[in-house]
C-alpha cells in the first residue's frame, strides 16, 4: 500500500482544490463585472429621529452575475481585497455614489449627505487622499456631504490611521466608525481620533425586542457618543419597538428596513418624500 494516498486525504485535497478554482472563477468574473457593468449601488436611508427628515444615505453595493445572479457583497468583498480588484472597484463605488448622489439632490430639492463603505486596501492605499480629492472634484459633489464609513478594526493602528482621518477632515468630509461595539475601542481610545460620528452595530440594535428593555450596550454606545460629541447612527432597525427605544434614548438617526430596505436610486427619488413621511 505504499505511496497510496489515503481517500480521506484526496477528498480534502479535491474540495480545497474546488474551493480555489471557484475562487478564480468569482475573480475573474468580478473583474468582468467592472468592465462590464454588472454592478450597481443600492442606497438606504438614514432617518434623523428627531426631526424626522432623510438627510443622509448609505450606498451599499451590488453585483447581478449573469450566471449566478445575485452575489452578496460580504461574499465579493473578500474577493476584491485579495486579489486587488479593490483598488478600481472602491473607486467606482465612490465615484457613482457621489455622482448619483449629486444627482438625487437635484430631484428632491434639498442637500442629502451619503456614506460610502471603505475596504481596508482602499483606506491604505497610498495615494488615497489624492483619489477622494479627485473624485470630489470631478462629480461636484460638496465635501461635507460625503461621509466615509470605516470599521474599528481599521483604526487600531492609530499612528498610521490618524494623519489620513486628518488629511479627510481638512479636505472637509466626515468619517464614521461602521459596526461600533464589535470590536475593543474605548472612550479614551476614540476620543483621540477625529472621527464624527458612530454606527450602533445591527446586532445589538435587534436585542431591542420591547421598548421597555433595556440594553445596556446600546445605551453604552449613545452616551459615548455623546460625551464626545459625535453623531450615532443605529443599523438594522426592523420593528416599532426598536425605533422607540432609540427615540427615548435620544439616538440620532435610525436606519434599517422599518424604514426602508436599501433601493436603487431612481426608485429612492421617487419615493423620497412617502419615505420620509413614512
Ligand atoms: P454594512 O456596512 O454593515 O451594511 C449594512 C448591511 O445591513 C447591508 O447589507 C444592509 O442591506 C443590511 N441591512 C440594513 N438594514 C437592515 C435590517 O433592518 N435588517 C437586516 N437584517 N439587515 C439590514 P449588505 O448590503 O448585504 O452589505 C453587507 C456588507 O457588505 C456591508 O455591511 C459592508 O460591510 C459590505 N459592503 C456593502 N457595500 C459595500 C461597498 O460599496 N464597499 C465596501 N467596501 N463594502 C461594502
Ligand atoms: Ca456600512
Ligand atoms: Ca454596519
Ligand atoms: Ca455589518
Amino acid at each position: 500500500e505504499a505511496g497510496k494516498v489515503p481517500e480521506r486525504i484526496l477528498s480534502y485535497e479535491s474540495s480545497m482544490l474546488n474551493a480555489r478554482t471557484k475562487r478564480v472563477e468569482l475573480e475573474n468574473d468580478l473583474y468582468k463585472a467592472l468592465e462590464e457593468d454588472q454592478l450597481f449601488l443600492q442606497y438606504q436611508p438614514q432617518l434623523n429621529i428627531q426631526t424626522g427628515e432623510i438627510n443622509s444615505m448609505e450606498a451599499l453595493v451590488r453585483w447581478n452575475h449573469p450566471i449566478k445572479g445575485w452575489i452578496s457583497p460580504a461574499d465579493f468583498i473578500p474577493i476584491a481585497e485579495e486579489s486587488g480588484l479593490i483598488i478600481p472597484f472602491g473607486r467606482y463605488v465612490l465615484e457613482t455614489a457621489c455622482k448619483q448622489t449629486v444627482e438625487l439632490q437635484k430631484v428632491i430639492n434639498k442637500p442629502i449627505k451619503v456614506a460610502v463603505n471603505l475596504s481596508v486596501g482602499q483606506l491604505f492605499q497610498e495615494n488615497f487622499i489624492d483619489i477622494i480629492k479627485e473624485v470630489i472634484q470631478e462629480t461636484k459633489i460638496p465635501p461635507h456631504q460625503l461621509e466615509l464609513e470605516i470599521t474599528e478594526s481599521m483604526t487600531m493602528n492609530t499612528n498610521y490611521i490618524t494623519p489620513i482621518l486628518k488629511g479627510l477632515k481638512e479636505i472637509g468630509l466626515t468619517v464614521a466608525i461602521d459596526d461600533f461595539g464589535t470590536g475593543y475601542s474605548s472612550l479614551s481610545y476614540l476620543k483621540d481620533l477625529p472621527i464624527d460620528c458612530l454606527k450602533i452595530d445591527r446586532s445589538f440594535v435587534q436585542k431591542i425586542s420591547n421598548k421597555d428593555d433595556q440594553e445596556p450596550l446600546v445605551d453604552m454606545i449613545i452616551s459615548m457618543a455623546q460625551h464626545l460629541k459625535l453623531d450615532v447612527v443605529a443599523e438594522g432597525i426592523e420593528t416599532i419597538e426598536q425605533l422607540h427605544y432609540l427615540n427615548e434614548k435620544k439616538c440620532d438617526f435610525i436606519q434599517g428596513y422599518y424604514i426602508s430596505k436599501p433601493i436603487n436610486i431612481e426608485d429612492l427619488s421617487e419615493r423620497f418624500n412617502e419615505i420620509e413621511q413614512f
